[in-house]
C-alpha cells in the first residue's frame, strides 16, 4: 500500500471509531481481532445496503423469494458441502516472527508487485511517446516488460495448479523459489505449509463427543439449498426463480488485519438462483451484468469496480467471477458471481437420502436444478461505500473564506441520517420549540436528527461526517412565516422552503426508488 492509500485506510478507521459507525469488539479488554460493533450511525448506514440489496433482489424480482434460516445446521450439512472436507486455506507460520499468513495470499502479493513494476514501465513510457503511445502494442513488444509478465504467468499457473490439486509441498516450493520474506521480520525460515479448515466448530449440549459437534455456518447459502424443496412447493415458484437471505456468517480466517474487509464473524447477502441444466451459463451472464449494474445504480464510479474471472475454481463451481472494489489496498473481491452446478443440491441428496428433484412441467420431466449464485458481504460493501464516500475537500466558510471540510458523500437512500433540524441559536425557547415541532413532523417519514449546540457552522461540518444529505434550520424568520432554510450537503445550496415542503424534498432525493429508476 502507497503512504497516502495507508493514510487514507488509517482516516477511514479513525473516522468511523470517531463518529460512532464502527467499533472494535470489546474495546475495554483491548478488542478481539477480526471482530468490530456496529455503532449508531453504522447500524444505520448496514440496514440500508441490506435493505437496498433486498429491495433489488426479492421486491424487484416476482421470481425470488427471501428466507432467514438458522445459524446452526445438521452436520452433516457441512459433509454434503465439502466444507468439512475441502473449506481450508494454506497456512504458513515464520518461525522467527511467529506470525502465521495464508500461503496463496503471499505468491498472490508477490505478483502484485511484479505487476506493479509493469505498470510503472507503462507510466514512464507513457510520458516519453505522449499522444502516439499504443499501450497494448508497448505490452507486448517491450523486452522488460514481458519478461515481467512471462515471470507472472509462470507463477499464477503453478500457483492454480498447487490450489487445485491441495498441494501443499508445490505452495512451500515456489514460496523458497521466489524468496518471500516474512513482510514484518525480512526472515525465510518458514514452517511447511498446511491445510487449516475455516469452521469454527461448538458443542451441542445434549450430545458428547464428536456426534454433538456443530458448526457456525461458513455461508448463508446451505440454509437456501437444504430449504429448496420446502420454498419451491409453499410458494409454488417454477424454475428458474431464486431464494435470497441475509445473515452472519463465521470463518476462522488466518490473516485478518483489513478492519472490516476480512472479519471471523460477518455478515453476507447471498442469491441463489436455480435453473435448468445447460442454461446455468445463460443465468450466469445475465447475474453477472445484473450484479454490476446494483453497483453502479450507487453512483460508484465505473472505474472503481472490475470483474475478475477466478484462476481456480472452488470445489462445486463450473464458472466464477468476482466483482473487484478499489479499496485503500488495491482491487479486491467485494462480491462473488459462481455457477455451482447441480453439486450442492445433489450432495444434500445423496448424504440425506431425500429426493431434492424439481419437476418441471414444460419439459414433463424430474432433474435437479442448477445453480447460480450471487454473494457479496454486507461488510466489505461498507468499507466499498466508506473508501469511496469519504473525501477532504475546500469550501468556502459562512463569511467567504476557503476551509476544509470532512464530508462523506455516500449516497442519499443509503445517509444513516437523513436531515438534520437545527434551531437557528439554543438559547431562545422560541426557535427551539419551534425546531423541536419540526422535527417531530419529519421523523415519521425518515431518520432525523436534532442538534443545538455549537455554532452553526460546526453543526453543519458534524452532520457533513456522517453524510446527511439535508441540514433545515429554524431561525426567527421562520417563526413568522413558517418557512426555513434547506441546506444540501453536497451542493451547499441554501435554500429557504416552507416548512410542508420539506418532507417531499428530502424524500425526493433520499427515496430507496431512485436507484431502481
Ligand atoms: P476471499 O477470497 O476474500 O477470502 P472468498 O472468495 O472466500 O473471499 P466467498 O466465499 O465467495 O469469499 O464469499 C462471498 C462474499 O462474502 C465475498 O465476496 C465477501 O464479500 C464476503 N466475505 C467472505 N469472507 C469474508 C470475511 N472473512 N469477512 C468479510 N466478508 C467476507
Amino acid at each position: 500500500m502507497s503512504a497516502s492509500s495507508e493514510d487514507q485506510f488509517k482516516n477511514i478507521v479513525s473516522h468511523c471509531k470517531e463518529y460512532g459507525f464502527i467499533y472494535p469488539s470489546s474495546e475495554i479488554y483491548d478488542g478481539l481481532s477480526a471482530a468490530y460493533d456496529y455503532g449508531p450511525y453504522g447500524v444505520e448506514l448496514k440496514n440500508n445496503i441490506k435493505d437496498y440489496w433486498w429491495q433489488a433482489m426479492v421486491r424487484m424480482h416476482d421470481n425470488i423469494v427471501g428466507i432467514d434460516a438458522a445459524i446452526f445446521m445438521h452436520p452433516k450439512t457441512w459433509k454434503a458441502s465439502g466444507h468439512v472436507d475441502a473449506f481450508n486455506d494454506p497456512l504458513i507460520d515464520n518461525k522467527d516472527s511467529k506470525k502465521r499468513y495464508r500461503a496463496d495470499v503471499m505468491i498472490e502479493e508477490y505478483v502484485e508487485k511484479i505487476e506493479a513494476k509493469i505498470s510503472k514501465e507503462v507510466d514512464k513510457a507513457a510520458k516519453r511517446f505522449g499522444d502516439t503511445f499504443d499501450e497494448a502494442m508497448y505490452r507486448q513488444t517491450n523486452p522488460r516488460v514481458m519478461e515481467y509478465q512471462a515471470q507472472i504467468d509462470a507463477i499464477k499457473t503453478r500457483l492454480a495448479n498447487c490450489m487445485t490439486n491441495g498441494d501443499m509441498d508445490g505452495l512451500k516450493a515456489l514460496i523458497e523459489e521466489l524468496e518471500i520474506a516474512d513482510p514484518v521480520s525480512g526472515s525465510r525460515n518458514w514452517t511447511e505449509v498446511r491445510q487449516f479448515n475455516l469452521m469454527f466448530s461448538t458443542q451441542l449440549g445434549n450430545i458428547a463427543g464428536e456426534e454433538g459437534k456443530l458448526y457456525l455456518r461458513p455461508e448463508t447459502a446451505q440454509g437456501i439449498f437444504v430449504n429448496f424443496l420446502n420454498v419451491q412447493k409453499t410458494t409454488r415458484q417454477k424454475v428458474p426463480f431464486g431464494i435470497a437471505q441475509i445473515g452472519k456468517a463465521f470463518r476462522n480466517e488466518i490473516v485478518a488485519r483489513q478492519f472490516i474487509f476480512r472479519m471471523r464473524e460477518f455478515e453476507q447477502m447471498e442469491m441463489q438462483f436455480f435453473v435448468r441444466p445447460g442454461t446455468e451459463m445463460e443465468f450466469y451472464m445475465y447475474w453477472k451484468e445484473e450484479r454490476m449494474k446494483w453497483h453502479l445504480a450507487l453512483g460508484t464510479p465505473a472505474e472503481k469496480l472490475k470483474f475478475k474471472d477466478h484462476d481456480n475454481l472452488a470445489h462445486y463451481a463450473n464458472a466464477a467471477v468476482d466483482i473487484q472494489f478499489e479499496f485503500p489496498f488495491g482491487f479486491r473481491e467485494l462480491e462473488g458471481i459462481h455457477s455451482r452446478t447441480d453439486y450442492d443440491l445433489k450432495s444434500h441428496q445423496e448424504l440425506s437420502g431425500r429426493k431434492l428433484q424439481y419437476f418441471d412441467p414444460e419439459l414433463n420431466e424430474n432433474y435437479i436444478p442448477y445453480v447460480v449464485e450471487t454473494s457479496i458481504g454486507c461488510d466489505r460493501m461498507f468499507l466499498a461505500m466508506m473508501s469511496h464516500a469519504l473525501v477532504e475537500e475546500t469550501v468556502p466558510d459562512a463569511d467567504g473564506k476557503d476551509s476544509t471540510r470532512t464530508v462523506l458523500k455516500l449516497p442519499p437512500a443509503l445517509a444513516p441520517i437523513k436531515c438534520a433540524v437545527l434551531p437557528l441559536v439554543k438559547n431562545k425557547e422560541e426557535l427551539t420549540d419551534k425546531a423541536t415541532a419540526v422535527l417531530h413532523k419529519l421523523k415519521a417519514h425518515f431518520p432525523c436528527q436534532y442538534d443545538e449546540k455549537d455554532a452553526i457552522g460546526r453543526r453543519y461540518r458534524r452532520q457533513d461526517a456522517i453524510g446527511t444529505p439535508y441540514c433545515v434550520t429554524v431561525d426567527f424568520q421562520t417563526l413568522e412565516d413558517d418557512t426555513v432554510t434547506i441546506r444540501d450537503r453536497d451542493t451547499l445550496e441554501q435554500v429557504r422552503v416552507s416548512i410542508d415542503e420539506v418532507t417531499a424534498r428530502v424524500l425526493a432525493r433520499t427515496s430507496m426508488a431512485n436507484l431502481f429508476a
